[in-house]
């Protein structure tokens, strides 16, 4: 685990987040040079607290650019996932420096694209893939997520040719809960009326962790960035206006299309309030138990809490939304699907219902990374929040 500290500017604006980006793309050779040990990881279930006790850095390998999706599909299907393509593509064509200075990548069996497209990363680069239960509510499957977490645990002693100890499994848990509780903090500034943050800085920000190699200077950042914005939105500074329609953003990982679906909403009269996606409460708000006497199981345990599409059932997720649409005083709700995401696409029936019950208008987009449906998704963007 790293404990050097050198501050971390947060993103305010996307093209703050990509020249960030750009910057850890190049940092991440002279990481590796200085004998860095580096894991790629791609899903929220991934649990970090193992490769953070391996001593490594675990950075998000999840793709969200269509630059290497024409290479992606000289071996993928073109009917599938954004992210899915966009990730085979960064590996296939050498273009993504994490992938390429990983020693390790961790993927997982959630959705099939996912699960079928890691077969053919691993003949590109060392994968190993955690076995994710379909479910969670059977013994059976939670002893085994268990047995998948001992699994990856015994792969990366073996790799770096360590002992990973319950000690460090409890400093991880406890920074990781320290930056899961700094993420939430952040996420409560946006109840205010108008919002503490625009919603592209707030998922800028969240994605902005996932390419960060220092776990704790990502803390310190957080928290120092959570007390300035509450600083500025009490002395009346909101970069939000006071009629901004107050949206939810729930659905598949929304790293790809922050420009494309957060800016489109906010230049037309909407503010991002909360995200119920990856990056967003739907993840982050579990802890680990910190104190329990197993530490390895108390990690698997708060994973697999997780509200995804890939888990049937998944009645917990209609409940998180619904407490965090009222929570955050939502005028509306946007559900973003990225083309050939089947579970979210079908789950979408559920949530669209779930919402409106509630009396709150529901949108479901479906999209990609390619900016062939910019002007489509303008209009109806715009003709939701007209009517909010
Ligand atoms: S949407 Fe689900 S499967 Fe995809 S990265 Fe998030 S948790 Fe993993
Ligand atoms: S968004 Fe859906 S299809 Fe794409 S990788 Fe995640 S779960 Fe799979």
């Amino acid at each position: 685990m790293t404990d050097a500290s050198t501050p971390i500017e947060l993103p305010r604006t996307f093209e703050e987040f990509n020249e960030q980006r750009r910057q850890s793309f190049l940092k991440v050779k002279d990481f590796k040079q200085a004998g860095g040990r580096l894991v790629g990881y791609l899903c929220s279930y991934t649990p970090l607290e193992v490769i953070d006790a391996a001593g490594a850095s675990a950075v998000g390998l999840c793709g969200t650019s269509d630059e290497v999706i024409p290479a992606a599909e000289e071996v993928l299907p073109a009917n599938l996932c954004p992210l899915v393509k966009s990730t085979y593509g960064f590996a296939y064509s050498q273009k993504c420096p994490f992938t390429h200075f990983s020693d390790l990548i961790v993927g997982e069996t959630t959705c099939d694209g996912k699960k079928k497209m890691y077969e053919l990363l691993g003949e590109l680069k060392p994968t190993h893939i955690l076995h994710l239960p379909q479910g969670r509510s059977r013994a059976h499957e939670r002893e085994g997520w268990y047995q998948e977490v001992v699994a990856l645990k015994e792969a990366l002693e073996r790799l770096y040719g360590i002992r990973i100890t319950d000690d460090t499994l409890r400093e991880a848990a406890r920074l990781r809960n320290r930056l899961r509780r700094a993420t939430l903090a952040l996420f409560e500034l946006q109840r205010a009326e108008p919002p503490a943050m625009s919603g592209v800085e707030l998922m800028s920000t969240m994605f902005a962790g996932t390419f960060n190699f220092d776990v704790r200077a990502y803390v310190e950042s957080l928290e120092r960035l959570g007390e300035q914005r509450r600083a500025e939105a009490e002395a009346g500074g909101s970069p939000v206006g006071a009629g901004a329609k107050r949206i939810l953003v729930t659905g598949c990982p929304v790293g790809g299309v922050i420009g494309k679906v957060g800016a489109t909403i906010e230049r037309n009269g909407g503010v991002v309030v909360c995200e119920d996606d990856c990056g967003g409460e739907r993840t982050n708000r579990f802890m680990v138990d910190e104190d329990a006497p197993d530490i390895l199981r108390a990690i698997a345990e708060r994973y697999l809490k997780i509200n995804c599409s890939v888990m049937t059932p998944n009645e917990d997720r209609f409940v998180a939304t619904r407490e965090m649409m009222e929570k955050y005083r939502v005028d509306g709700v946007i559900e973003c699907v990225l083309t050939a995401c089947h579970t979210f696409n079908v789950e979408a029936a559920r949530m669209e219902c779930a919402v409106e019950e509630a009396g709150v208008p529901y949108m479901k987009i479906e999209t990609d990374y390619s900016s062939g449906d910019l002007g489509q998704l303008e209009t109806r963007i715009a003709a939701f929040i007209e009517t909010l």
